[in-house]
């Protein structure tokens, strides 16, 4: 039996790009940045001025005319250049979806060089031959396929990391459904540990996290102490970029092998769903927590369905003042140790949570407090 969806996936691989390469990656970044900044200040204006709303289709359909005026805009593969507009396009319906449902939104911005790292073949103009990656209208780029790549190529991303230069490419497969093994899990998140399980088990991400942190202290010291406007002061910024990037890949890593590891060893799994919207308050390290448990939950997300295991997300509320047996329990954060004076369950509080969603999740007593 095969049942078997058709997923996305994603692939992401280094690329070695030659000096002149490079010089052609940069300022095809560059013009796409400068279309899109453009095309920014072209809905700007017509929405200061005229109270006009202009489209996507508008704006695509400039191009040509454009492109006669602006000639060395012919040096970008056409798709390609159309994806900025895109990319703007999407900024703006998210902008206006959060308008409309009363959130915080911010306009979409004008992007600096620093912010403008990628730009996209849609549908076409690249393909991999042997151990070069061909762009249209780039070249033939070196690039180690450190794994294979199973399904068909739909987009191809190129990316500047600092220093580095990447492809992404989105996949579409058929999902690999993984060996049942009639277990279930329930998972909460919590500032002192990175997750607690159900079963008691509790995972910190905080060992790799220290020693960064120490190296960024050290890095960004050494960028407060040099004269502004120095080369020593621009190597040391650069420094702590590749601080930031190292515990960004680290994370990822470490999120990667937690929730692959949940998947093969679980056929349920029972997250809290994440307040998006409360995430923007709080404390600094909460935000930054907020962020990598929706990365997390994004991957847990998009491994189920390619295992076909379950993803079970629950009504966050009140889950760490409730006891498995349904009194409730109320405790401030400061109290670790959930204690019910009904059924006399004494636990650390996260294991009773982690165990109060795994119930919710499988319809059983708990009931959600409102
Ligand atoms: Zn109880």
């Amino acid at each position: 039996m095969n049942t078997a969806k058709t997923i996305k996936k994603s692939y992401k691989f280094r690329i070695y790009p030659t000096k002149a390469q490079t010089k052609t990656l940069e300022m095809t970044l560059d013009l796409c940045r400068e279309l899109y900044n453009a095309a920014l200040q072209e809905r700007r204006d017509a929405w200061k001025l005229e109270r006009k709303s202009i489209s996507l289709y508008d704006q695509q359909n400039q191009l040509p005319k454009i492109k006669k005026i602006r000639e060395d805009l012919n040096s970008v593969y056409s798709q390609v250049l159309r994806e900025p507009l895109r990319s703007l396009d999407n900024a703006f319906s998210s902008f206006f979806s959060r308008v409309k449902k009363g959130e915080k939104a911010g306009f979409p911005r004008f992007k600096s060089q620093n912010r403008f790292n990628s730009f996209c073949y849609p549908q076409s103009g690249f393909d991999l031959v042997e151990n070069n990656l061909k762009l249209s209208k780039i070249g033939k780029i070196k690039i180690k396929l450190s794994r294979n790549i199973v399904g068909k190529i739909k987009t191809c991303t190129i990316k500047r990391e600092i220093d580095k230069w990447f492809v992404f490419f989105v996949v579409e497969t058929k999902g690999e459904p993984l060996p049942k093994t009639g277990k279930e899990i329930g998972l909460d998140v919590g500032l002192e540990n990175f997750v607690t399980l159900s079963d008691g088990m509790q995972i910190n991400n905080s060992r790799y996290l220290e020693t960064a942190q120490k190296q960024l202290r050290k890095a960004q010291r050494r960028v407060s102490r040099r004269k502004k406007g120095s080369h020593g002061r621009r190597k040391a910024v650069l420094q702590v970029k590749k601080i930031h990037q190292k515990i960004r890949n680290q994370r990822a890593d470490f999120q990667h092998k937690l929730s692959t590891n949940l998947i093969k060893n679980y056929d349920l799994i029972a997250i809290e769903k994440l307040n998006i919207r409360g995430m923007s308050k709080g404390i600094f390290s909460k935000q930054i927590n907020d962020v990598a448990w929706s990365n997390f939950f994004n991957m847990l997300r998009y491994k189920a369905e390619s295992a076909d295991k379950k993803l079970v997300e629950v009504n966050p509320n009140g889950t760490s003042q409730i006891c498995i047996c349904g009194e409730r329990v109320e405790k401030d954060l400061s109290i670790r140790v959930h204690h019910c004076q009904k059924c006399g369950l004494k636990e650390n509080r996260d294991i009773v949570s982690a165990k109060v969603i795994l119930e919710r999740a499988l319809g059983q007593s708990v009931k959600t407090q409102t």
